[in-house]
C-alpha cells in the first residue's frame, strides 16, 4: 500500500503494515522498562540520538511509539509525542520550549486546567497574556518582541468560542512564532490544525480519540512547518541533530523525559483501539448533537444554547469553512423557571458526569464544578452563567437521548 488511503483505513492497518510479531495485527503491549543490547556501541548510539532504539521506557515504548505513529498519521504530521495525559503534553511542551524570558500569547477561552497551569508558569515568571481569540486582531494588539508562542483550542469549552484558526495561523508564520493548537475538541477526523498553518497540535487522546472512558491519554505533533533552525531555545546538546528533529527531539527529551509524563503501554493499547473507530463514533456523535442541539433550540424551557452547528452561532461559517463537522460538545442554559440541578436530576439515560468525547452522554452543571475554582469574576468573563449545562453528545439511539431530556424538562 503506497498510494495514500483514507482515513479509517490507515488507522486499521498502521499497526499491521509495521510487521509485529507472528502476523498480529495489534502492536502487542511492551511492558519491558528497559531495552538490553548485545553491543554497548548499540547502547550509545541509541543515548546519542544516533540510532533510532529503546533504553528506557519513560522516554520511549514500542507500544505507545506505535500509537505516536497513528496520531501523526491522523494529523497529517511529521512526528508525535505521547503523554500520560492531555495536561502532561500541554504542560511538558511548554517546559520543554519556553523560557522565563519569553512571552506567550493565550486564548482567555481555555480548558479550566491549562488556565490553571498557565497561572502556575506566571507565578514562576512567565509572562503570559490572555485574550479574546477569536479574532486575529487581538492576538496581533498582544504580540511582543519576545513572544514566542501563541496557544488556542479549536473550540472551547464549554461556550464553544472558535478561534480565528486560520487567521491566527497565518500571523504566526509571518513572524516565526510557535502556533500550538489544542484539537482536543474537534479531533483530528474533524480538523488537521496543520491546514491552518499550526506548529504543534495538541490532543487529548483521553477523549474523542480513545473515546471510550477507559484510559487517560495525550500527544503533541509536530506539523513540520515549523523552522526549528532559527528557534533560539534549542539546546546546545541538540543542535547537531537534523533541523527537522529539533523541536520533536527537545520535546522528548526535555519535556517527556525529565517531567516524566509517560503514557502506559496498556493505555496506549486501548487507546489505539479505540481509535479505530473514530471517525464512525464522531460521525454520529456529530449528527446527534447537530439533533439535538435543534431540539434544544424550539424548547420553551432553554434560554440558550452553544453549538456551532446552530445558524445563529456566532462563528458558524468558520465552523463550516474548517470542519467537518460541528463536534459533539454543547452548552446549553435552562430558563430561570427551571432548577437546574433538579433537572439533572430527573435525566435517567445521560449520565451526570465530567469528562467529554465518551460514547456515553454525559452532563455537568459547569459553574459548580469544572469551573468553580475559577470564582465568580473571572467565570463571567469566559462567559460562563451559573445555570450553565454542558453536553458531550455520545453515540446512543438519538430518539432514546431525546426522550429523556423531554422527560426531564417536564
Ligand atoms: C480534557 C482536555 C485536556 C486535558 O486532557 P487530559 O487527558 O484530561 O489531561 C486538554 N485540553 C482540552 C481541550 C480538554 O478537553
Amino acid at each position: 500500500m503506497t498510494n495514500k488511503k483514507g482515513f479509517t483505513t490507515t488507522l486499521l492497518h498502521s499497526d499491521r503494515l509495521k510487521k509485529p510479531e507472528h502476523g498480529a495485527l495489534h502492536k502487542p503491549i511492551h511492558t519491558s522498562v528497559t531495552y538490553g543490547y548485545d553491543d554497548v556501541q548499540d547502547l550509545v548510539n541509541v543515548f546519542q540520538n544516533k540510532t533510532n532504539g529503546y533504553a528506557y521506557s519513560r522516554q520511549g515504548n514500542p507500544t505507545v511509539n506505535a500509537l505516536e505513529h497513528k496520531v501523526t498519521q491522523m494529523e497529517n504530521g511529521f512526528a508525535t509525542v505521547a503523554f500520560s495525559t492531555g495536561m502532561a503534553a500541554i504542560s511538558s511542551t511548554i517546559i520543554a520550549l519556553i523560557k522565563s524570558s519569553d512571552h506567550i500569547v493565550a486564548s482567555s477561552y481555555l480548558f479550566g486546567n491549562t488556565r490553571s497551569i498557565f497561572q502556575s508558569f506566571m507565578d514562576m515568571g512567565l509572562n503570559i497574556t490572555f485574550t479574546d481569540a477569536t479574532s486575529v486582531e487581538n492576538i496581533k494588539n498582544e504580540l511582543k518582541e519576545n513572544t514566542r508562542l501563541v496557544f488556542v483550542e479549536t473550540i472551547a469549552n464549554p461556550a464553544t468560542q472558535i478561534a480565528d484558526l486560520e487567521a491566527i495561523g497565518q500571523l504566526c508564520a509571518e513572524r516565526g512564532i510557535l502556533y500550538m493548537v489544542d484539537n482536543t475538541m474537534t479531533s483530528p477526523y474533524l480538523f488537521n490544525p496543520i491546514d491552518v498553518k499550526a506548529s504543534l497540535v495538541i490532543n487529548s487522546l483521553t477523549k474523542y480519540v480513545g473515546g471510550h472512558g477507559n484510559a487517560l491519554g495525550g500527544s503533541v505533533t509536530d506539523t513540520g512547518l515549523f523552522n526549528w533552525t532559527n528557534f533560539p531555545n534549542i539546546y546546545e546538546g541538540f543542535k547537531k541533530l537534523k533541523p527537522a528533529t529539533l523541536g520533536v527531539t527537545q520535546i522528548r527529551k526535555k519535556g517527556l523525559r525529565d517531567a516524566g509524563g509517560t503514557l502506559s503501554p496498556e493505555a496506549a493499547h486501548s487507546i489505539s483501539i479505540g481509535s479505530e473507530t473514530l471517525a464512525l463514533r464522531m460521525d454520529r456523535a456529530c449528527s446527534n448533537a447537530l439533533a439535538l442541539a435543534n431540539y434544544f433550540e424550539s424548547h420553551p424551557n432553554i434560554k440558550k444554547v452553544y453549538y456551532p452547528g446552530l445558524a445563529n452561532h456566532p462563528q458558524h461559517e468558520l465552523a463550516k469553512k474548517l470542519f467537518t463537522r460541528f463536534g459533539s460538545l454543547m452548552s446549553i442554559e435552562v430558563d430561570d423557571s427551571v432548577d437546574c440541578f433538579a433537572f439533572l436530576n430527573k435525566l435517567a439515560l445521560v449520565i451526570k458526569s465530567s469528562n467529554l468525547g465518551d460514547t456515553r452522554t454525559l452532563a455537568i452543571p459547569v459553574a459548580h464544578t469544572i469551573f468553580n475554582e475559577l470564582g465568580a469574576e473571572k467565570r463571567a468573563e469566559m462567559g460562563i452563567s451559573d445555570n450553565m449545562i454542558r453536553l458531550s453528545i455520545g453515540i446512543e439511539d438519538i430518539d432514546d437521548l431525546i426522550a429523556d431530556f423531554k422527560n426531564a424538562l417536564g
